[in-house]
């Protein structure tokens, strides 16, 4: 298909027979899974995945890509979403899904927070995302890529950097690295917050002003009597703590249950 690629859309295809392989082996496709792949633009992943499975559903946001798309692929083994990913409904697809997908790049860490909300109904995910933003995912307290989007995705998933994958492994090349990540909701969650609205807005704040130390910060929020009685130093910065002391500050604020 001939198809001008849309900055408004993120559209970078890849094209690296090589690397498209090893997402594939990573992904580790079977015949039965209910696997649903966001953005599949001209089908670099489309195509091979569909060797493997007997049917897969795709989210796709550009009307020129879904027109080609319907006419390209048997509907029995294509579903086509023709919708923005950040507005569908994940909950039509079967109740244990598989999440695939190079993502548009200038919505990743939305699309992100919302399948963040779907972890009930994920089995796993698979993206290629920006390297830096794959580097946050994983980073360790006390390192520069540590940050709020490090802290939400850590608390409900298990994360393995994969590969480094180059821009000259798309066209159009974008200007940065990518990297492609796996992600696994826990069964169990390692640290459970007792109000997870309030662990998400410790976390904001705490990283509100990164530079700040908590007594700052958790203004408000966290008195010295608080952090005390939960062993931490206020001195300290958002970038210092791990989940399960975010956790501890929630459970502590969200009083006995
Ligand atoms: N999967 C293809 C590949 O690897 O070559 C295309 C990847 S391209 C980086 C991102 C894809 O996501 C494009 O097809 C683009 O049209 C689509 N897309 C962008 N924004 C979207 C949105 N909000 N909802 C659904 N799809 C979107």
């Amino acid at each position: 298909m001939k198809h001008i690629a849309k900055k408004k859309f993120g559209q970078n295809f890849l094209i690296d027979q090589g690397i498209i392989q090893a997402l594939i082996n990573a992904i580790h496709p079977q015949s039965q899974d209910c696997m649903v792949e966001i953005g599949p633009g001209l089908g670099a992943m489309t195509q091979p995945l569909l060797k493997h499975l007997k049917h897969l559903h795709v989210v796709e946001i550009d009307r020129d890509i879904i027109l080609w798309m319907q006419g390209f692929y048997p509907a029995d083994s294509l579903t086509i979403h023709n919708a923005d990913v950040l507005k569908f409904d994940f909950a039509c697809l079967c109740p244990r899904i598989r999440v695939v997908g190079n993502l548009p790049y200038n919505i990743s860490s939305p699309i992100l927070f919302k399948l963040l909300e779907n972890t009930a109904q994920i089995i796993d995910m698979h993206f290629m995302l920006q390297k830096e933003v794959v580097e946050r995912m994983v980073a360790s307290p006390s390192t520069a890529a540590y940050g709020r989007l490090s802290v939400m995705l850590q608390y409900r998933l298990q994360m393995d950097y994969l590969v480094t994958v180059p821009p000259e492994s798309f066209d159009p090349a974008p200007k940065v690295e990518s990297a492609f990540v796996r992600c696994v909701p826990y069964a169990k969650l390692p640290f459970p917050a007792t109000d997870e609205a309030l662990f998400a807005k410790v976390v904001t704040a705490a990283f509100g002003q990164r530079r700040k130390t908590l007594r700052n910060t958790l203004k408000g929020l966290l008195d010295d009597a608080g952090f005390s009685a939960l062993g931490i130093d206020p001195q300290l910065r958002a970038e210092n703590l791990g989940v399960a002391a975010f956790v501890a500050i929630s459970n502590y604020l969200a009083g006995p249950h």
